[in-house]
């Protein structure tokens, strides 16, 4: 065989794509803990150099079983690069479920099979129906009529591709322009082949020669460029976008002039309105549209460093965020534009409303336990010794509140218990404050209320008490209580001397006969009279 014909040009072309082949797969096992996807990239390139080589030897053959044999070693690589391409696009693009070969071997079956198949083909006839020396030209070359798994293996291979491209394109949309560049030399990398095969199968190749191997050369040497000129595969960039995109916490990236520069996932998933198409729109635009499913509003225009929390109603749920903006500058200083980190903190917060309000409320009746009314109170009574306004408690405890219990049950005695605190907000003024002062004793502080008016109230809540019967099976039980009042004075005399007070002016009411209102003032104790 001489080196001037066609042929042989042809050969040596198929020899400098393997050693291209070699040269990455050199590169790539010396960089293999750069990035999670060196490896599957060095499986590729080393299973491409044997398909290259074993290629060549098939065209320098001289025999049908010679190329049989070379045949047979092509294929120990050749169905493998597809779905290795996959899963190495796979891993660009953030699927990492199958970044090990413990997870991956799925992908390899068909590939596995094809080998299997071409190695026995001469039992079953599977893969080739026949496959003999093509008669129309000198130099002994293969011409093959493809069997069932031909097909298979046809389809699997571009399968692959296909769903390659589609995951670099659903990624492209949603990707910055610095790794463009490197995105279309993946594009061009996983087409060439594919291009290539489609002309070999429709026979538009000259010499009908199977010019994959060829195109693969022009794929490698793109990767090989790609590698050394935009450091493609390599950890940095793909680290970054991965980790802005696996935030938990959406981040916004807006510019100077407020518009949306970036944003992660979970941006997306809080403000539904931030689609790949919002970027380079006005934030305001996008906020406004996000205030159609809930408000939400951040606060500040200008470009400073502030937090606050945000309550965020969407879909009938409420979300709390904390929004944290911060300026972004560039490595000279000036101010480049800020970005938005937003915080999910609902189970936080509804956690601390749920904690606050075991704190404050009473189980049973849902007014303020002791604590948290003399907490208030205090406030009040501080508020009230400031301005000089008047302030004043009243004292009550439910009358035979034991019989009740005793005659109609405890449960009934609870009952009785809501009914009176119903009836307590029903007639006190919307600044008075209810507590539950002990088991069946209440406690209410009135600001701006004279003694004599805080006396006039008691007796309207003793006389409605006593109207309102608690009906329970049909039964009317009659509830009264007794009450006592009293006021605060300019001295400084603290709260529990003030109910303190109220408890004697009370136990008055108790000893001449319950049902009945005493006011405590400035200790002495005598019977509300209505005037
Ligand atoms: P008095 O007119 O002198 O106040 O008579 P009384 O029976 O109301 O006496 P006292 O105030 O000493 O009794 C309070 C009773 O209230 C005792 C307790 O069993 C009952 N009690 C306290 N807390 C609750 C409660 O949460 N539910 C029920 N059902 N009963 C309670
Ligand atoms: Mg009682
Ligand atoms: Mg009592």
């Amino acid at each position: 065989m001489t080196m001037d014909t066609p042929i042989s040009q042809y050969i040596i072309f198929v020899v400098i794509s393997g050693v291209l082949s070699v040269l990455l797969a050199i590169y790539a096992y010396n960089n293999k803990n750069k990035f999670t996807g060196m490896k599957v990239f060095m499986w590729s390139t080393i299973l491409s150099a044997v398909y290259t080589f074993a290629f060549a030897f098939e065209l320098a053959s001289d025999s049908l079983s010679e190329i049989r044999f070379w045949l047979n070693i092509e294929y120990l690589g050749m169905p493998f690069i597809s779905p290795l391409s996959l899963l190495l696009i796979m891993i660009y693009v953030g699927i990492e479920k199958f970044n090990t070969f413990k997870k991956s071997w799925v992908f390899f079956i068909i590939p596995f099979i094809t080998l299997l198949m071409v190695t026995t083909n001469e039992y079953h006839h599977l893969f080739y129906k026949d496959l003999f020396l093509n008669p129309h030209i000198e130099k002994p070359m293969v011409d093959v009529i493809p069997g069932l798994w031909y097909y298979v293996h046809g389809s699997y291979t571009s399968g692959s591709m296909f769903a390659s491209l589609f995951l670099l394109y659903r990624y492209w949309r949603k990707t910055k322009s610095i790794y463009r560049k490197q995105m279309i030399t993946l594009a061009i990398g996983i087409m060439l082949p594919m291009l290539g095969a489609l002309a070999y199968v429709l026979g538009i190749t000259p010499l009908g020669m199977d010019p994959v191997p060829i195109l693969m050369c022009i794929t490698s040497t793109l990767y090989v460029t790609s590698i050394f000129s935009t450091s493609l595969l390599t950890v940095a960039p793909i680290a970054r976008e991965h980790i802005f995109e696996s935030m938990r916490d959406g981040v916004l990236v807006l510019n100077l002039e407020n518009q949306i520069m970036d944003f992660n996932g979970a941006a997306a998933k809080i403000i539904p309105a931030l689609t790949p198409e919002t970027i380079g729109q006005k934030l305001d635009h996008i906020w406004k549209r996000g205030a159609e499913t809930g408000a939400f509003s951040v606060g500040s225009d200008e470009a400073l460093d502030h937090e606050e929390e945000l309550k965020w109603v969407r879909g009938g749920e409420t979300f709390y965020y904390r929004i944290r903006s911060s300026r972004l500058l560039k490595s000279n200083g000036q101010l480049a534009g800020r970005t938005i980190v937003m915080i999910d903190v609902t189970e936080h917060t509804l956690l601390q409303h749920k904690l606050r309000y075991l704190a404050e409320i009473d189980g049973l009746t849902s007014i303020y336990n002791r604590t948290f009314f003399m907490e208030k109170s205090r406030e009040l009574l501080a508020a009230a010794h400031q301005s000089q306004a008047p302030l004043c408690f009243i004292l009550f405890d439910i009358d035979h509140f034991k019989q009740i219990n005793d005659r109609y049950g405890h449960s009934v005695g609870d009952f009785a218990l809501k009914h009176i605190v119903m009836i307590c907000q029903q007639f006190l003024p919307e600044h008075a404050l209810l507590g539950r002062y002990g088991g069946e004793e209440f406690a209410i502080s009135l600001p701006s209320t004279t003694l004599e008016q805080a006396g006039q109230t008691a007796e309207l809540l003793r006389a409605e008490i006593a109207a309102n019967p608690l009906y329970s099976s049909a039964k009317a039980i009659t509830i009264t209580a007794s009450f006592g009042v009293t006021q605060a004075r300019t001295a400084d005399i603290p709260l529990e001397m003030l109910l303190s007070e109220a408890d004697i002016a009370l136990y008055r009411s108790k000893h001449t006969g319950r049902n009945a209102v005493h006011l405590s003032n400035n200790g002495s104790i005598h019977a509300f009279q209505q005037k």
